[in-house]
């Protein structure tokens, strides 16, 4: 099978083959998880000559944020870290989607964990990526693995060791058959799926679990949000109980990977007649439509890049 990875990386400072770009096993991020990453897609527009970047300074805003959890100290602002990644991309000039995947992390190589005193580095690669789940209708499974709690780990920042507790969710999900895994917070209430947040519809309102709920500050969530605004559909942030799963009308995962996915069962429970319903239809369509450019409404959320093959090597 062909690598899905793009020929070129952001490594230490400049663009470097992806080959080139490698780090020491004794690297503190790789001992204690003391990273925090991005995840951002570029779709290629509907002109077939543009990737649109979406959402990207929101992206990097988030990374910058979980950056600051880590007390990380980078020469990098909002603006600095999307003209870099803008840059990356021209590098590497894909002409197919794309998963954009920046990571800063404690580079020393030193024991004891710990934040302070250590070296931090920019790294960003990037791959060709479809679906990462069917967008159409997925077996989901309420988790036996609860979400961290903030309080453990921030859960509202993107941080490379938390991700322990969705590979926990998500591989028992795998094991039992389905295709994502539903985690409960502390509480008993519902917070999201392994790398995605959740939405549930009940009597035509869209309802979700709040930013305070031990979740990611999902920038997807918050699209749907505006989306359904827009679209008239009204909208509730607030505690959702494990068995509102089981009797709401529609529930949906949504995420930069995960996109906007149906859920069609929960606990082999089909959710309403089992089939997508019309709201997540909407709002996916919505989603769709803006990131390929069909429709320019909420064409301020993308970064459109012109993709053109470089001549000889990138610059550093
Ligand atoms: N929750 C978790 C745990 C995730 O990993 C993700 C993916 N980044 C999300 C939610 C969705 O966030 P976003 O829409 O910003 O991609």
């Amino acid at each position: 099978m062909a690598s899905p990875m793009l020929e070129y990386a952001f490594f230490e400072g400049r663009i470097v083959p992806f080959a080139e770009a490698k780090i020491s096993i004794g690297t503190h991020a790789v001992q204690y998880g003391t990273g925090a990453f991005a995840g951002v897609r570029g779709y290629l527009d509907a002109d077939g000559e543009t990737i649109n970047i979406f959402r990207l300074p929101e992206h990097c805003g988030r990374l910058l944020n979980s950056a600051k959890l880590l007390r990380a100290e980078l020469p990098f602002t909002r603006e600095s870290l999307a003209e870099t990644i803008v840059s990356l991309l021209k590098a590497n000039a894909p002409t197919s989607d794309v998963y954009i995947r920046p990571f800063i992390y404690k580079s020393s190589i030193q024991l004891t964990p710990r934040l302070q005193g250590l070296n931090d580095e920019l790294a960003i690669y990037m791959l060709t990526l479809g679906d990462y789940l069917d967008t159409g209708g997925v077996k989901a499974i309420v988790s036996s693995w609860i979400r961290v709690p903030d309080h453990a780990i921030p859960s509202r920042g993107k941080l490379s060791g938390s991700y322990i507790n969705s590979a926990l969710a998500k591989d028992e999900a795998e094991e039992k058959g389905a295709d994502e895994a539903i985690l409960l917070d502390q509480h008993g209430h519902v917070a999201e799926g392994s790398a995605c947040n959740l939405f549930l519809v009940r009597d035509g309102t869209l309802i979700t679990a709040p930013i305070t709920g031990d979740i990611l500050e999902g920038i997807t969530r918050r699209t749907v949000f505006q989306f359904a605004q827009d679209a008239g559909i009204p909208t509730v942030e607030r505690t959702i109980d494990r068995s509102e799963l089981y009797i709401a009308d529609e529930a949906f995962f949504c995420g930069t990977g995960v996109q906007i996915a149906q859920i069609a069962s929960i606990d082999g429970r089909p959710v309403g007649d089992g089939r997508p319903g019309p709201v997540g239809l909407q709002l996916q369509q919505m989603l769709f439509d803006t990131v390929r450019g069909r429709s320019t409404t909420y064409a301020h959320h993308l970064t459109k890049v012109r993709v053109e093959k470089p001549v000889g090597a990138p610059a550093g």
